[in-house]
C-alpha cells in the first residue's frame, strides 16, 4: 500500500513512493516532538494507536486497551462526555496532580466518511509550574481554561491590529446567575460555566478570540461577516438546552458592540457591549441587543445620578410633588406623594429619570424612606388645618420589601409624627406583589392590622394580575388608564376593565383609576361604576404650597 492511498490528499507533501513504515516512524517522531499525547480510535471506538507521551501521561504499560481504559475512566470520572470538543481537568495519579488539556476530533476522509477519532492531550502542568506558568495563570481563567480578562484583551487587541476585517465584540450575561448559585450551590454554578466554556470552544473558529472575563460573563470577538443573528441564537439555544434542567432554565443575554475603531481600548469596547447587554429587558432564552451611542449617554447619566445621589439626599435635594385623588365632582379625598429631584444645576428632575436607576443599584430604599418621612411630616403639618382629612399615599418600590422592615418603618413614622395611620396610605405595585405573593400577602395583613390602608398600584400592568387577587386583600386597587391605551383591541379591554372594577368592589376593595385625562374617560369610567380618580384631567402633580393655595376653601 502506498502512502497516498492511506493518507489521502492531506498527505500532499509526502513522497509518492515513500514506505508506509517510514512515514509512520516520522509521524510518530513528529508527534513526540510536539509534546502532545495522542490517542487514536477506529470507527468502533477501539483504541488503535497511542504515542509514547500518552502512555507516560497515564502511567500505562505498553498496552493500548489498558491505556484507553485509564484515559476513558478518568474522562467519565470527571463527568465529561467522550465527544466533548475541548476540556481541561486535573489528573491525579500516585499522589501527583497534573493539569491536562484534552482536545477531541472526529477524523473524516476527503469524502466525509468517518475514519475514527483522535484525542490530543497537552500537559499544561509544565507551563503552569515553570516561569511561563506565571504568565499562563495571569492570562487564563482557572475554571474554564479560557482567556481571562487580561488574556482576552491582549489577544483581541493584537488580532484586531493584524486584521483588515470588521469585528464584533459580544458580551454575554446569564440572567439571574447569582440566584442560581444561591439556589443550587457554587459547584453546580461552576459546572454550568465550564460547560458553556467547552461548548464555546466547539463552536468558535480559529480567527475568533474568546474568554470568560468575570463571573458569568463570557466575551467573544469575531468577524462581522460571519455573524448571523438567527444562527447565533440557534447555537446559544442549543448550548442552554444542554445545561437546562427541570428546575432551572438558562436565559442568556448578549450585548454586541461593532468595533469601528480597532485601536480603541478593548476594555472600553467590553463596557459598551456590556451596556447593550444591560439594556435587555426581555426575558427570552437568548436575547440580543446592539450597542448604540444613546446607551452611552444613558450610562453616563446613570453614573452621574448614582455618584450624586448620597450628596443629594444629605442636602435635601429631593422633595415631593402631590397629585390630588378626587371624586367625580372634583372633591379631593387624598393626594399621592411623588418624588422630585430639585437639582441645583439641572433643575427639576422627574422620577422617570432616577427611580429605575436607583432600583437597579439597590439604592431606592434610601430615597423611599426619605420620601415617606416627608409625607408623614406633611400629614402632621396639616393637622388642625382644613386639609386634615386628606390622606397622603406613598410609593413602595418592590426592592424595599427586601431592604426594609416596612411595617417597622411606617409604625415608627406614625409614632414619631403622632399621626393617624389612616392618613398615610401605602402603595405597593402589582409587580412587587406578584414577585412574592406570600410575603406581600403577609405584609399587607400586618400593615392593615396596624391601621394602614394598602393600595395595589399600577394594577393590570402585569400578566398575573387577576390570579394575584385571590391571595391579596388590599384596600384599594389603582388601575392605570394605560391599560386601555396600550391595547389595539379597545372593546375587549373595556370589557375587562368593566369586570375588574365590579370584581374589586365585590371583593370589598375601592378602585381608583389613574391617568384620567379627558372628560370622555371620566364619563366612561363613571358609567362603569368607578367613583375615585387621579389624573391630569383634574390636576397634575404640584408642590405642596401650590396645592394648598389652589385647594384652600374648596
Ligand atoms: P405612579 O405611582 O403610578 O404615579 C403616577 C404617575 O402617573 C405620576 O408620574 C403621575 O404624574 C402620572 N400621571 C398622573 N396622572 C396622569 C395622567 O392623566 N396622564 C399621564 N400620562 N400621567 C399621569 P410621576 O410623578 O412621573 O411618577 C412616575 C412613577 O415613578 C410613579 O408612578 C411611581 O411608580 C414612581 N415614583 C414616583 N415617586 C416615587 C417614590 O417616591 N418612590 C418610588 N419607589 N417610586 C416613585
Ligand atoms: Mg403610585
Ligand atoms: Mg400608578
Amino acid at each position: 500500500m502506498d502512502a497516498r492511498s492511506v493518507f489521502g490528499k492531506n498527505a500532499y507533501y509526502c513522497d509518492e513512493g515513500a514506505e508506509l513504515k517510514e512515514i509512520s516512524r516520522l509521524l510518530n517522531c513528529g508527534l513526540h516532538q510536539m509534546g502532545l499525547g495522542v490517542i487514536l480510535l477506529d470507527p468502533d471506538r477501539k483504541c488503535v494507536y497511542a504515542n509514547r507521551h500518552a502512555f507516560s501521561m497515564f502511567h500505562s504499560e505498553e498496552d493500548l486497551e489498558v491505556l484507553y481504559g485509564a484515559f476513558s475512566g478518568w474522562m467519565s470520572s470527571q463527568g465529561i462526555e467522550p465527544s466533548t470538543g475541548s476540556w481541561c481537568r486535573l489528573y491525579e495519579n500516585r499522589g501527583k496532580k497534573r493539569l491536562f488539556k484534552v482536545r477531541y476530533r472526529v477524523l473524516v476522509d476527503d469524502f466525509n466518511k468517518g475514519l475514527g477519532y483522535m484525542y490530543t492531550i497537552q500537559n499544561l502542568s509544565d507551563i503552569v509550574e515553570n516561569d511561563t506558568g506565571e504568565q499562563y495563570r495571569m492570562t487564563h481563567d482557572e475554571l474554564t481554561g479560557l482567556y481571562n480578562r487580561e488574556g482576552f484583551c491582549a489577544a483581541a487587541q493584537s488580532a484586531l491590529r493584524d486584521s483588515e476585517k470588521t469585528y464584533l465584540l459580544l458580551y454575554s450575561n446569564i440572567k439571574d446567575f447569582k440566584l442560581f448559585n444561591q439556589l443550587f450551590g457554587l459547584d453546580k454554578g461552576n459546572d454550568i460555566l465550564i460547560n458553556i466554556g467547552e461548548m464555546m470552544i466547539q463552536h468558535v473558529k480559529e480567527e475568533d478570540i474568546y474568554g470568560r472575563i468575570n463571573g458569568d460573563h463570557f466575551v467573544l470577538c469575531m468577524p462581522k461577516e460571519r455573524f448571523n443573528e438567527k444562527n447565533f441564537k440557534k447555537i446559544v439555544r442549543e448550548i442552554t438546552g444542554k445545561v437546562t434542567s427541570k428546575s432551572y432554565s438558562l436565559h442568556i443575554q448578549i450585548g454586541i458592540y461593532e468595533i469601528t475603531d480597532p485601536c480603541m481600548d478593548i476594555t472600553l469596547m467590553c463596557d459598551r457591549a456590556y451596556m447593550a447587554c444591560k439594556s435587555i429587558k426581555k426575558d427570552g432564552v437568548c436575547e440580543i441587543a446592539w450597542y448604540s451611542d444613546e446607551m452611552l449617554v444613558n450610562a453616563l447619566l446613570e453614573k452621574e445620578i448614582l455618584s450624586s445621589f448620597d450628596f443629594a439626599i444629605i442636602n435635601r435635594q429631593f422633595g415631593i410633588y402631590i397629585q390630588p385623588q378626587v371624586f367625580a365632582d372634583g372633591k379631593v379625598f387624598a393626594v399621592e406623594a411623588l418624588a422630585r429631584w430639585l437639582h441645583p444645576e439641572n433643575g427639576l428632575i422627574q422620577p422617570g429619570v432616577f427611580i429605575d436607576v436607583l432600583e437597579r443599584a439597590d439604592l431606592i430604599y434610601k430615597l423611599d424612606r426619605y420620601i415617606w418621612e416627608l409625607a408623614a411630616r406633611q400629614v402632621a403639618d396639616w393637622k388642625g388645618t382644613e386639609f386634615e382629612d386628606i390622606s397622603i399615599s406613598v410609593n413602595v418600590s418592590p426592592k424595599d420589601l427586601y431592604y426594609l422592615d416596612i411595617k417597622k418603618e411606617f409604625t415608627e413614622l406614625i409614632e414619631k409624627y403622632d399621626i393617624d395611620p389612616k392618613s398615610l396610605n401605602i402603595e405597593i405595585t402589582e409587580t412587587a406583589v406578584t414577585s412574592d405573593v406570600n410575603k406581600c400577602a403577609k405584609l399587607i395583613l400586618e400593615l392593615q392590622s396596624r391601621g394602614f390602608l394598602v393600595e395595589i398600584d399600577d394594577f393590570g400592568s402585569g400578566y398575573s394580575s387577576l390570579n394575584m387577587l385571590k391571595d391579596i386583600n388590599a384596600d384599594v386597587l389603582k388601575i392605570d388608564m394605560g391599560f386601555l391605551r396600550k391595547t389595539e383591541n379597545q372593546k375587549r379591554a373595556q370589557v375587562i376593565l368593566n369586570y375588574t372594577i365590579d370584581m374589586a368592589h365585590e371583593l370589598g376593595m375601592n378602585v381608583i383609576t389613574e391617568g384620567v385625562e379627558t372628560v370622555d374617560q371620566l364619563d366612561f369610567l363613571t358609567g362603569m361604576g368607578c367613583t375615585m380618580f387621579q389624573g391630569f384631567y383634574f390636576d397634575r402633580p404640584m408642590p405642596v404650597e401650590l396645592f394648598e393655595k389652589k385647594y384652600k376653601n374648596k
